[in-house]
């Protein structure tokens, strides 16, 4: 069965696009830890991110790396954080999450309460 990611990359599953070519999909998280809080995803559909091929890894960190500057032009931070816990989603992601501070990346801090028209405009901002 294909995971909710998948079906987001298809389309099947609406997101609040910020990135995209042939192999890698970027999009804001839903319960974001901050404004701008982003997932970097393989169009390829493999479930832990150390099973990725070689090549697929170092492009999904290349693709990361142009999300995570686009970030930062568009959100106010001191640095865009690289997180991976794959606990959740079962198709492997990379989290880029602006921070400020280091408990600005603690997972059980309560997420962001954002309307779609909010996410939207971030999602704006950071395609620039
Ligand atoms: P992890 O697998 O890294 O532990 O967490 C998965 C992340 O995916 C969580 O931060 C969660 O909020 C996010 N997530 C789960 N389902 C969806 C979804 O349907 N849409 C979006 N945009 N994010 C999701």
């Amino acid at each position: 069965m294909a995971t909710i990611f998948t079906k987001i990359i298809n389309g099947e599953i609406p997101s609040y696009r910020v990135a995209e070519d042939d192999r890698f999909y970027a999009f804001l998280d839903i319960n974001p830890l901050a404004e701008g809080h982003t997932l970097v995803v393989p169009k390829q559909e493999v479930d832990y991110i150390f099973d990725l091929d070689g090549d697929t890894l170092a492009g999904l960190t290349l693709f990361a790396q142009q999300v995570a500057g686009k970030i930062r032009q568009a959100i106010p931070c001191k640095r865009v954080a690289m997180v991976v816990l794959g606990l959740e989603v079962p198709h492997a992601h990379i989290h880029l999450i602006p921070i400020n501070s280091e408990s600005d990346v603690d997972f059980h801090k309560p997420k962001l309460q954002l309307t779609p028209a909010e996410f939207e405009a971030i999602a704006e901002r950071i395609r620039g």
